[in-house]
């Protein structure tokens, strides 16, 4: 089997943690593959990358989530539902011409796995921001049976609120989630009305470097449970390197 190429795409891409995560897991399973970040200026660089190396697959992260839905040709349903990418399974004939690009969106099942079990049907759950990370917890937690109000600083549809409106919801919630990039700058905190918080609250942040950013250090001085974006890292790359390898790994 020749050597198979993977890699990511994103602008910037610093604070990656993928190409540690998958390079030291083709060493463990004895994989004969590379992967490499590769920061694009502009999404209009992906076919010349595509030409370039024989890529089999591509996580995407921002700013190209959506942005990259019209290199694919086919779409998973979840990518469909939500209009975000974070995987791309690229397949090629003998000679390395692209014969199909299927997008996926492994955040979802990253995300879901988390938290599976832990609430009742229709309890409430809040979700701040409305990217491509908000979608795709929308999505997970709609299908585990949760309502879900997602926070905006400009909100515009119905099953959107504002910020002055969490003060009302949050005592009959039960999952908060930080599904924007606030907090990956330590210095920066949501204002959020914490005291609200007790210990029937899970505060979940999305990020997980800081692994305590103030959002959750808010959440633990009134005793809420909390979790970071780490475990949900580890699940959306199992299931891509899943997709990838079309094998469940046992790791
Ligand atoms: P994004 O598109 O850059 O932002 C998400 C939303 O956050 C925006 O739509 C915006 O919503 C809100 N927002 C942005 N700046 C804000 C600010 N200064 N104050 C308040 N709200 C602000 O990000 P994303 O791609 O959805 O990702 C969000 C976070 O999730 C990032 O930190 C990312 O690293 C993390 N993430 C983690 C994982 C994981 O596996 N752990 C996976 C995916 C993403 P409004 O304009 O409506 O307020």
């Amino acid at each position: 089997m020749p050597t198979k190429y993977y890699g990511l795409i994103g602008y910037p891409l610093g604070h990656s943690f993928s190409a540690d995560f998958f390079c030291e897991l083709f060493v463990r399973q004895g994989v004969d593959a590379q992967y490499t970040p590769y920061e694009l200026l502009s999404i209009d660089e992906l076919p010349e990358l595509l030409t370039r190396v024989p890529l089999s697959g591509l996580n995407v992260t921002s700013p190209y989530k959506r942005e990259v839905l019209r290199y694919a040709s086919e779409l998973s349903s979840e990518v469909k539902a939500i209009g975000a990418a974070n995987v791309l399974q690229i397949e090629r004939d003998s000679t390395g011409n692209i014969q199909r690009i299927r997008a996926h969106n492994t955040d979802i099942v990253g995300f879901r796995d988390t938290i599976r079990g832990r609430f009742d049907r229709g309890s409430l759950a809040l979700v701040l921001g409305t990217g491509g990370a908000a979608e795709a917890v929308r999505y997970a937690l709609c299908t585990l049976g949760l309502r879900v109000l997602l926070v905006s600083r400009t909100p515009r549809d119905l099953d959107c609120i504002s910020y002055s409106a969490v003060e009302r919801y949050l005592p009959q919630a039960v999952l908060l989630v930080n599904a924007t990039p606030v907090g990956m700058n330590p210095t920066e905190c949501i204002c959020l009305p914490y005291h609200l918080l007790t210990e029937q609250h899970l505060c979940y942040d999305l990020i997980y470097n800081p692994s305590i950013t103030p959002f959750l250090a808010e959440a633990m001085k009134y005793g809420a449970d909390t979790i970071n974006g780490l475990a949900m890292l580890h699940g959306q790359a199992l299931e891509a390197w899943r997709i990838w390898s079309e094998s469940s790994l046992d790791l």
